[in-house]
């Protein structure tokens, strides 16, 4: 009988192409058409009652409950038109997806469709079995969402889809939502108080942001076939291709006929659902690609990521296709990330992160850009744990970048213009003196956006007008690592407010405190910094010469959730509690167990299931052929050779995964979650995971082509 593997490979080259049409030549005539958004909003709500809907998204002000009857009846009426049947709640758990309930419209008892302003405004899903991290206990187990007016209810699946907060019976957050919302009102705060310093009439800064969501594409088929991919979203076996990416054919190549009929097909979807996907190419590996949005105000392009990924995945099924977010779903190419670009922009209409001709203006862009490096030098740490995950793992700190070390890359331009702000610490500034020219901030060249060096490497980089958090893992909700840059970001503007007050107070003129305490800021966080190849092992020497930290597993990354310090900050801008932060510490060592679990019994099964019978069965053919050609009394010396080359691989398959099961064993015993989380690191997966795979990847060389039942890795990346 033909190996799954064959039988798979046969299917993909039969698979026929999936044409896709879009409604309209022009996406302007269907964007949006799934969202009741402002217009839709508008048109549908009276005059007063969408006032108060919009006050509710600016100011985060209550929505009251006949506001709330007229806009469920409003939405309601909008998706019965659309032929919608259920509603539900949608919600980010700390699972790292979504999650949603549906009910029907239709109320049985009155025989007709209802959706009551109540079931709008707040629901109780029987959530008990979410991650809590020991908030909830079982006594207390309901948990609340509530409707975040401030995201657009749409219509996905032929449900309507209402974003809601996921919180406890007793307030706590268990989701990604409630923090990222507190997070907005902490930078929010800290940044208008800043640009008070320089414009009177700013109110309010909110963070845009705008995910390159990188991933892979491979044949249904293929996937189904190879059950590591299916149980942990990673091949945990497969020789290297002869061909992998070197020769740098892939990237921004030629998009591959089936993949592109899916990014037509997933971006017209995108489009409806007012999604302003803008940018699709190939990425560097081979079979991986990108996507990536016009940025938006940051709540809504969290939410906006999550579901693009729900409906790609659930497009690609349409293609035969399967979607890969893991960080790193092949060994030996390319991994997958997401990056975040994020800046801060005023109701005024400003980028704080914009330099600009305007001196002044430049100062205040100054004022930010060295708050922020500030913020990832005092809390590096914390960032490091907020894109922590056993996926992720496997990019930072692994064989390709970036690399675990956070540090921040400003581009020749700035770190000319930062170091002279510092060296000129000493320049007397007189009455009437042209502050800026002397500093040499008078003018940062406006080009700077175009020339910004692309330096692919840093972990967290400066690109023209906005950083970009690259070392987000591909899978991850952006949630997590955006609200903890929005707090660090908070605090280093706090303290840098209180600070140019005391140079105030101390008779220094406004801009001469400003500029004293950039300085100051230059200076101390100069060590985060860093211009060349994050990829480098000199890099690795440095920062530790520097005193950088350098996490390369998640277990010890979250340490610093156990910290005082996190808990103090977190606090301080309202963001999450100690219980809070404590419930996230847990699950994510917990998620990070489980996933390592998962993985190690996936390579177990797989070695004694597939891998060893196969090379036995193909052994044995050997031993036969040896026994042929020594009756024949010819030379079978490389028979010979070959069935104790297997033999080798195969005992050391047999003895590392039986150890491998110990350890595991033994470690499950263990009570404490932290210890149990770095011994499955260290343990099960540092012990093991290469030693197992090596043995099964020379046995795919060894063994014949046609009996080998895993779909190898030139098939899984080239053939679709
Ligand atoms: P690349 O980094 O690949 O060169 P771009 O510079 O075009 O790509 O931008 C990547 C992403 O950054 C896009 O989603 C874009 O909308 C977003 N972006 C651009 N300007 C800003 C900004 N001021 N704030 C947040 N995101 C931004
Ligand atoms: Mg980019």
């Amino acid at each position: 009988m033909a190996t799954l593997r064959q039988q798979a490979l046969g299917i993909v080259q039969a698979r026929p192409r999936v044409k896709v049409t879009p409604p309209s030549p022009k996406i302007s005539d269907f964007f949006g058409t799934n969202v009741f958004g402002t217009d839709q909003m508008k048109q549908s709500l009276a005059p007063s009652v969408f006032k108060k809907v919009m006050e509710a998204i600016d100011k985060g002000s209550k929505i009251d409950v006949q506001t709330a009857e007229e806009v469920a009846s409003a939405v309601k009426t909008w998706a019965l038109s659309k032929g919608v049947t259920h509603y539900t709640h949608w919600f980010q758990p700390l699972t790292g997806s979504t999650a949603e309930k549906h009910d029907s419209f239709f109320d049985a008892h009155a025989g007709l469709e209802k959706f009551k302003g109540s079931a709008l405004v707040q629901q109780e899903p029987d959530a008990s079995s979410f991650p809590n991290g020991g908030i909830r206990s079982t006594f207390e187990a309901r948990g609340y969402t509530a409707w975040d007016p401030s995201s657009p209810i749409f219509i996905f699946d032929n449900t309507l889809c209402i974003p809601t907060i996921f919180v406890s019976y007793t307030g706590e957050a268990l989701d990604y939502k409630t923090p990222l919302l507190k997070s907005l009102e902490a930078i929010n705060e800290a940044a208008v108080q800043i640009c008070q310093l320089f414009d009177r009439n700013v109110r309010k800064v909110t963070p845009s942001l705008g995910v390159e969501q990188e991933y892979f594409v491979i044949d249904k088929a293929l996937f189904n076939a190879r059950p590591d991919l299916v149980m942990a979203g990673r091949s945990v076996y497969g020789h290297n291709p002869a061909r992998g990416q070197q020769l740098e054919d892939h990237y921004f190549g030629s998009i591959p006929t089936r993949v592109k009929d899916f990014m037509v097909d997933f971006e017209i979807e995108a489009h409806k659902l007012g999604i302003p996907v803008s940018t699709r190419h190939n990425e560097v590996a081979p079979g991986q690609f990108e996507v990536a949005p016009v940025f938006e105000e940051i709540n809504k392009a969290v939410d906006h990521n999550q579901l693009l990924m729900d409906m790609m995945d659930k497009v690609a099924e349409r293609h035969g296709l399967k979607v890969l977010f893991h960080e790193k779903p092949f060994a030996g190419v390319n991994g997958s990330g997401k990056h975040n670009n994020w800046s801060l922009i005023t109701d005024t209409g400003v980028n704080l992160f914009q330099p600009s001709n305007s001196a002044r203006e430049n100062l205040q862009f100054l004022t930010f850009l060295v708050a922020t490096i500030k913020a990832v030098y005092d809390n590096a740490d914390l960032l490091r744990a907020s894109i922590a995950s056993a996926g992720n793992d496997f990019r930072l700190g692994a064989n390709e970048a970036p690399p675990a070390i956070i540090s921040v890359f400003l581009g020749e331009t700035l770190t000319g213009v930062l170091d002279e702000l510092e060296k000129n610490g000493n320049i007397k500034i007189e009455k009437g003196d042209n502050m800026y020219m002397k500093l040499g901030i008078s003018k940062i060249p406006e080009i700077i956006l175009d020339n910004t060096d692309r330096n692919r490497t840093s972990p967290f980089a400066f690109t023209g007008n906005k950083f970009e958090f690259r070392a987000v893992g591909s899978g991850s909700n952006c949630a997590g690592p955006m609200s903890t840059l929005n707090v660090i970001v908070a605090e280093a503007l706090n303290t840098m407010a209180k600070d140019i007050e005391k140079e105030i107070e101390a008779g220094k003129e406004k801009k001469i405190a400003i500029v004293n305490v950039l300085r100051k800021y230059i200076k101390d966080s100069k060590k985060v910094r860093f211009e060349g190849d994050g990829y480098s092992e000199e890099w690795e020497k440095e920062a530790a010469k520097r005193g950088l930290s350098n996490l390369k597993a998640t277990p010890e990354a979250l340490d610093v959730y156990a910290a005082k310090a996190t808990k103090e900050i977190f606090e301080r801008h309202n963001v999450m509690n100690a219980l809070e932060l404590h419930a996230r510490h847990e699950i994510q060592l917990e998620n990070f167990i489980m996933k390592v679990q998962i993985e190690a019994r996936v390579m177990g099964d797989l070695a004694l299931n597939h891998v060893i019978p196969t090379a036995i069965l193909y052994q044995n053919k050997v031993i036969q052929n040896a026994n042929g050609l020594k009756g024949l009394g010819l030379d079978h010396s490389a028979a010979v050779e070959t069935i104790k080359e297997v033999s080798k691989h195969v005992e050391s398959l047999k003895s590392n995964v039986t150890a491998m099961i110990d350890a595991r064993k033994k470690l499950n015993k263990e009570e404490d979650v932290v210890k149990r989380a770095k011994g499955y690191q260290k343990d099960v997966k540092e012990a093991y995971f290469d030693k197992i795979r090596y043995a099964v990847d020379k046995l795919e060389l060894l063994v014949d082509d046609e009996s080998w039942p895993l779909v190898k890795y030139r098939e899984m990346l080239f053939i679709r």
